[in-house]
């Protein structure tokens, strides 16, 4: 699904990745962990299409997005990815729902068919009583569910998150955490997600950690089973690199 082959990243003479390799299956969940200035979000910018790797390859659906010209690659990025940033950045002057329909219009979408979209997605949020409100009538959980649901209207194979729990409280953020899982269990879509959140890392497939622009290890959930059938661990094995 995602093939991330020796890519290399400097600003200036910074050396923000030096070499990342990663290979996401479609339906996982990953999150990408580290301290700051890791590179976590310009490994998450680069697979998103929004910054260029100086060297190495990001394969998307067998699309090798490096070959796309700059139009080729807006229309990719409209139908095959959905971005979700910590600070929902919905439009203020329009509702939830239009909010919502906002990227499928842009992508094609007739206005019958993105109001559709819109509604099963808000509905699916439980947020259907809330379509008419303006993002300053949304409290902050609700915002950002209404900014994960715009970045799903596409229905793209893959959500990118950056902080998305970020700006939340424990409620929220474990609102947001589990709709994530939710959401990959009705339509399989593929989630990385940047964070700083143990707690939502925990919950995902697999946790990257990087450090100083190279992954030094990585945790996969795990469960072991005695004989077949008692559950003696369940948890995450950690790979070093
Ligand atoms: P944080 O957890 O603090 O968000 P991060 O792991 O996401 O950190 P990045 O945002 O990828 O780190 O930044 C990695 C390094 O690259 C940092 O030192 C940052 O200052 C630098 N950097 C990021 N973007 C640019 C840019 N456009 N121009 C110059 N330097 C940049």
């Amino acid at each position: 699904m995602i093939d991330i082959k020796g890519v290399t990243k400097k600003f200036g003479s910074l050396q923000v990745l030096k070499g990342i390799d990663l290979h996401i299956n479609k339906g996982e969940v990953v999150s990408i962990v580290g301290p700051s200035g890791a590179g976590k979000t310009t490994l998450l910018q680069i697979i998103g299409t929004l910054d260029k790797p100086d060297s190495g390859e990001i394969v998307i659906d067998d699309i090798n997005v490096g070959t796309l010209s700059t139009n080729k690659l807006s229309d990719f990025r409209n139908k095959h990815l959905g971005f979700v940033f910590q600070f929902h950045q919905l439009l203020p002057e329009f509702t939830a729902l239009e909010n919502i329909m906002i990227p499928a219009y842009i992508a094609g979408a007739s206005k019958k068919d993105a109001k559709k979209r819109a509604e099963e997605l808000l509905d699916f949020m439980g947020l259907a009583d809330r379509s008419s409100h303006k993002p300053a009538e949304l409290s902050g959980g609700e915002k950002q569910r209404i900014a994960v649901a715009r970045a799903l209207v596409n229905q793209p194979a893959v959500i990118l998150a950056d902080e998305p729990s970020g700006s939340l409280d424990t409620k929220n953020k474990e609102e947001l955490h589990q709709l994530f899982f939710d959401l990959r269990d009705k339509f399989g879509q593929t989630f990385v997600i940047v964070t700083h959140d143990e707690g939502l890392a925990k919950l995902t497939d697999r946790t990257i950690h990087l450090k100083d622009g190279q992954i030094i290890a990585t945790d996969t959930a795990t469960t072991v089973t005695r004989d077949g059938s008692e559950n003696i661990f369940s948890g995450k094995i950690t790979d070093e690199t």
